[in-house]
């Protein structure tokens, strides 16, 4: 009876917010220490990058795609704790 199906609803992903910029590696005015910086940029990632955003249904938990850029992040982030603890 229903021949014409309906069509998905295609979303637009919104793009705007571009590509996050790079920061220094320590911030002056933040006083943030590498720490910190290594692990402000991991969140600041995963809130950014879809791939890292993708939840699983219905559980809604995080799928933890492979994502290279989230897994340099994260890298990054323990790489500069090991530092901390060492120094
Ligand atoms: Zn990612």
């Amino acid at each position: 009876m229903s021949d014409t199906e309906p069509r998905a609803n295609w979303q637009a992903r919104d793009g705007s917010s571009g590509r996050v910029q790079l920061q220094r590696i320590s911030d002056p005015e933040t006083d943030e220490n590498p720490v910190q910086v290594a692990y402000r940029r991991l969140i600041e990632h995963c809130e950014a990058c879809p791939t890292c955003r993708t939840l699983d249904e219905p559980s809604s938990k995080n799928k933890n795609l492979d994502c290279p850029e989230g897994k340099q992040a994260s890298q990054a982030y323990r790489d500069a704790r090991r530092a901390a603890i060492s120094a």
